[in-house]
């Protein structure tokens, strides 16, 4: 998700895809131990892009890599509070929703409001390999559930009706032709 913060990492930085990229589209396969050196080395790049972007969260998928991983941050940039979530899932959401509005990296300036449930319980692996559980409300919430949709493939745009989405994508496509040809 799209945000105000800035930290630096020290990472190298990674390019971020753009809508309407087919791997934005693709389902992210789960880690395994396998994996361990890969993770360890694209979880930093992954903050320093997000933070450079800057962003609140960003998954995987818009990074070009089809593990199960996210990065969020949601606290203010005075107090950066980055959190990695290795193969998150969703396990427990509240009846009650929740309207934010939600931009994206990969569908840079474009912002619409997005209804969702308000609280949702995740389970993930941190980077030891320790399964752990976060509770989250408010912009957490979101941003963690947008995350983990990016996982499978989904967008937030994909919340909103016909006529809406098409008229965020046309103002996309313009934008992205306009930076081309500046
Ligand atoms: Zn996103």
């Amino acid at each position: 998700m799209r945000g105000m913060s800035e930290t630096q990492t020290g990472a190298p930085l990674l390019p971020i895809l753009i809508y309407p990229d087919s791997v934005l589209r693709k389902q992210a396969r789960l880690v395994t131990p396998a994996d361990a050196d890969e993770v360890r080395a694209l979880v930093p790049s992954m903050f320093a892009t997000m933070y450079k972007a800057p962003g609140i969260g960003l998954a995987a998928n818009q990074i070009g890599s089809l593990l199960r991983v996210i990065v969020v941050d949601v606290a203010p940039k005075d107090q950066p509070a980055p959190i990695a979530l290795i193969n998150p899932e969703i396990i427990a959401k509240s009846d009650e929703l929740a309207t934010q509005e939600e931009g994206c990296l990969s569908i840079p300036d474009q912002y619409a409001e997005v209804t969702r449930p308000a609280r949702v319980k995740v389970r993930y692996q941190d980077l030891e390999g320790m399964k752990k559980e976060v509770e989250a409300d408010g912009l957490f919430a979101a941003c963690l559930q947008h995350e983990i949709d990016h996982l499978n493939g989904v967008l937030f745009v994909d919340y909103l009706s016909a006529l809406k989405r098409n008229i965020l994508l046309r103002k996309l496509a313009k934008a992205l032709k306009e930076r081309q040809a500046g």
